[in-house]
């Protein structure tokens, strides 16, 4: 792939287990100094370059990190070369790590910066295409030096943990932004810094029907800047009855109704409008700032997975299988947090409805992954590939396709729960201490505790998908399971 030139703001992310690592060894408690590296990969997106965080190396006090000959202390030499050194052989950049006083202000001192001017041209040289810095934290801040591969020299504008809550660290406290009167209702509830929060961010939405369109209205709503819409469909009649927006001349109900000859049907399904125009609409007229990419596509497209990677967060309101394994890996590989949402009605012998849910599955980076708990099969995987050509060719010539049962209401009760939990962790207003759970919700169920399921997702130690063996943080050095 060619990359983009590696531009501005530079950001670092870091899955949250990392970060709970790092800050446990820069904060003991003892009020020293102490040190790490991060290898990281490099993404460079129309949005700015994005560091992710892949691996940790953390520096033995005494051993590794030692009084140093300038400065108060050092990473030693070898421990210097050999991570440069990984990183060299991973395609990471290299950033070491140290630790000052403080809370929510951080920047490097002149003893800092005069020992950066030494020792990064040189370490810049080694790793050939990838930056080389350093990084200095206080407990809530994060401020860094990047030398870059061009020979330019860049800073750190923040560092984003994504985990629950998805934090933002940056070198200080950014200016207090601008009240909006539009948001002023909400703005009481996340403040202004929350709102302005919602202002720049990138949302994906992958599948924009039932589930899907309502997530799509209530972004908007909120103040979202930017929403990526990816959807291949176009309205059926079948859909009119939980698709967000759409009206009936969207489905060419006139021309698909079963009286009308068969040719006629075809040409009002190849006509009909597509569900991410629909969305956009709905979009637009619920906000006429936010900024719309709709892409009447298919999310497995190698091409359409990779515009996602400057993402800040994926909702997953698509149901093939295929689009969960490759939703599941931008989760990891990129560092973006997301959500599955779904409703599900279960039909037994003799059409007997057996259950009803709606299912909101949080999906953080390097936790509780969809793979290693089991919600993607690989023999349900490969039934779909071989299914999706046969459906292929039956497309326009079928009347409208065969759907699982669904109702607008299951659909509402998974998109609200899952916009809520991505509202309170992007706006900070989630302890640290908040554990996701997976939820189902069963109406049909007659007793408490079981009406809604709770579940811890598993983290699967070796997985291929979430674990730092895998996926987890690679970005652009390995291919996305796309077509
Ligand atoms: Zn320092
Ligand atoms: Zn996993």
């Amino acid at each position: 792939m060619a990359p983009h030139a590696m531009t501005g703001p530079w950001t670092l992310r870091m899955p949250a287990a990392m970060a709970a690592t790092l800050r446990e060894h820069l904060f003991p408690g003892d009020g020293d100094e102490h040190g790490a590296v991060i290898g990281a990969s490099v993404v460079t997106t129309a949005r700015g370059t994005r560091l992710l965080a892949r691996r940790l190396y953390l520096a033995e006090d005494g051993v590794d990190y030692v009084a140093g000959q300038r400065g108060y202390r050092m990473l030693t030499a070898t421990f210097v070369r050999d991570r440069v050194r990984d990183c060299r052989t991973q395609g990471l950049a290299y950033l070491a790590i140290h630790c000052h006083g403080g809370t929510t202000r951080v920047g490097f001192s002149g003893t800092d910066l005069a020992s950066h001017e030494r020792g990064y041209p040189a370490l810049r040289d080694i790793l050939g295409s990838t930056p080389a810095g350093g990084l200095v934290f206080a407990t809530d801040a994060v401020a860094g030096d990047l030398w870059l591969p061009d020979g330019g020299r860049a800073e750190l504008e923040r560092g984003v943990i994504t985990g629950w809550p998805i934090k933002n660290l940056h070198p200080e406290p950014p200016p207090s932004p601008t009240s909006d009167p539009t948001y002023d209702r909400q703005s009481r509830v996340f403040g202004d810094r929350g709102q302005a929060i919602l202002a720049a961010q990138k949302v994906a939405v992958i599948g924009a029907g039932g589930a899907g369109s309502l997530v799509i209205e209530y972004l908007a709503r909120l103040g979202i800047g930017e929403v990526v819409i990816v959807d291949p469909d176009r309205v059926e009649r079948s859909n009119l009855p939980r698709l967000a927006g759409a009206r009936a001349r969207d489905a060419h109900s006139w021309m698909t109704d079963l009286a009308r000859p068969r040719w006629l049907r075809v040409l009002g399904h190849r006509y009909a409008t597509p569900k991410v125009k629909v969305a956009r609409r709905v979009a637009c007229q619920a906000n006429g700032r936010i900024r719309v990419r709709a892409l009447q596509a298919d999310v497995t497209q190698n091409a359409i997975a990779t515009s996602l990677v400057d993402c800040d967060y994926i909702f997953l309101a698509a149901d093939s299988m295929q689009a969960r394994l490759v939703v599941n890996a931008l989760i990891h590989q990129y560092l973006i947090p997301g959500v599955q949402v779904g409703a599900k009605v279960q039909v037994g012998p003799g059409g007997v409805v057996t259950d009803v849910f709606s299912v909101v599955r949080p999906v953080a980076p390097g936790f509780g992954c969809l793979w290693c708990n089991e919600l993607l099969s690989p023999a349900k995987l490969q039934e779909e590939a071989l299914t999706a050509e046969q459906l292929r060719q039956q497309r326009y010539v079928q009347d409208e396709a065969v759907h699982a049962p669904s109702v607008i209401s299951l659909n509402a009760v998974a998109a609200a729960h899952a916009v809520d939990d991505y509202l309170h962790a992007v706006t900070g207003l989630l302890p640290t201490t908040y554990e996701p759970r997976w939820r189902r919700f069963h109406p049909l169920v007659s007793t408490a505790p079981q009406r809604v399921r709770c579940d811890v997702p598993r983290v699967g130690a070796d997985c291929t998908e979430c674990s730092d063996t895998g996926r987890l943080g690679q970005g652009h050095n390995t291919p996305l399971p796309t077509k």
